[in-house]
């Protein structure tokens, strides 16, 4: 497969997947924005798509991609010549709407994107099908999807472009897996973003893309992903992650273990995981850890877990690798946890009984 890099972020082939988010703030709020690209970036977030809508804010642009610390994408939908405007001021990355652009803006914009090493991402959703393709397609709508990027795909790589990124979405689970296992199996050398569109909100948005995510990575399907929830953008970023680490694609963060609790619990869990997670950040990326309600049977249905904390009489015992190596009383667990956690990073967690 081929590799596309985007200002020294390298997708496809053997990078790891990435993960995406996008502003959710006007570019004319300049300070908004970058200020939000920045928490966007401490969470995680590894390219950030930004709408650009107007020639208007062609400087705030400019300063934006200048000021972020990681790669920005400009959404410039269908119209050419902000995707020239993009790419003049040095935006490493557009994302285009197929079926849109006239093949004679086409050309100048692949010979701009030549020029400028710049990566461009046909990026579509149901939007983007015409009646032409859905009935081309016998009124199969992802086929007709993957027809719509193919298409687009097909100018730009007759124009001997092929730094390329392919997207289509739905807002339909079983629609997007089909359409982008589809055009993975017709275009396999161009590397692939995923996401379920316009998922939802909380839970229900989570569980949607995760699954339309998760059902395309278990295919090794997709190079970068993107969580699309009516949420704030960060915890975009964290599903992200929290689905590549389920499918071990990815580290960034803990692997919380934590048990569902039944009648012999003597730690509340559901209680004590609010007052833990403040302190996850000390751990390394990758550590296990697991809060069991009980010390019965918590250490044995969690002994991998590098750290595991389960309740007991009267406290908490900690164990790590299924061995006991200290513990304390409930009312020292604020206490008591960061330096445990402190020492596990610098190797020292067994010194902690
Ligand atoms: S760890 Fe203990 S409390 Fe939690 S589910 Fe297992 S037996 Fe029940």
């Amino acid at each position: 497969m081929r590799q596309v890099d985007i200002n020294g972020l390298t997708i496809g082939g053997n990078a790891p997947v990435r993960v995406e988010s996008m502003l959710k703030i006007p570019l004319s709020n300049e300070e908004a924005c970058l200020s939000q690209s920045l928490e966007l970036a401490k969470e995680g977030c590894e390219l950030l798509r930004v709408a650009f809508p107007d020639i208007r804010f062609q400087g705030e642009l400019a300063r934006l991609i200048k000021a972020a610390t990681i790669p920005i994408m400009a959404d410039i939908h269908f119209d050419p010549l902000l995707a020239m405007a993009a790419m003049e001021i040095g935006c490493p990355s557009i994302r285009i709407n197929p079926g849109n652009i006239p093949l004679r803006s086409l050309r100048d914009i692949v010979a701009l994107a030549s020029e400028r090493n710049v990566v461009i991402r046909i990026g579509a959703n149901s939007g983007s099908v015409n009646e032409r393709q859905l009935r081309d397609a016998s009124g199969d709508r992802a086929s007709a999807l993957a027809l719509a990027v193919g298409e687009q795909m097909e100018s730009l790589v007759s124009l001997g472009f092929h730094n390329i990124i392919l997207s289509a979405k739905s807002s339909a689970v079983r629609e997007t897996v089909s359409c982008v296992a589809l055009l993975s199996r017709l275009y396999p050398d161009y590397p692939m973003h995923i996401g379920i569109t316009e998922a939802g909100a909380g839970m229900g948005g989570i569980v949607k893309s995760s699954v339309g995510i998760a059902l395309l990575l278990a295919q090794g399907i997709g190079n970068t992903i993107r969580v699309s929830l009516s949420e704030p953008p960060e915890m975009e970023v964290r599903a992200g992650y929290h689905i590549l680490r389920s499918l071990d694609l990815r580290k960034r963060g803990i692997n919380l273990i934590s048990c569902p609790t039944c009648g012999r619990k003597r730690l509340d869990v559901r209680l004590i995981l609010p007052i833990l997670e403040p302190y996850f950040s000390l751990l390394p990326d990758g550590t296990e850890l697991a809060v069991m309600g009980c010390e019965v049977n918590g250490p044995r249905e969690a002994a991998h877990a590098d750290i595991g904390i389960a309740g007991s009489q009267g406290g908490v015992v900690v164990f790590s690798k299924g061995k006991r190596i200290g513990g304390c009383a409930f009312e020292d667990i604020p206490t008591y946890i960061p330096v445990l956690f402190r020492a596990f990073s610098e190797g020292c967690a067994t010194k902690c009984d």
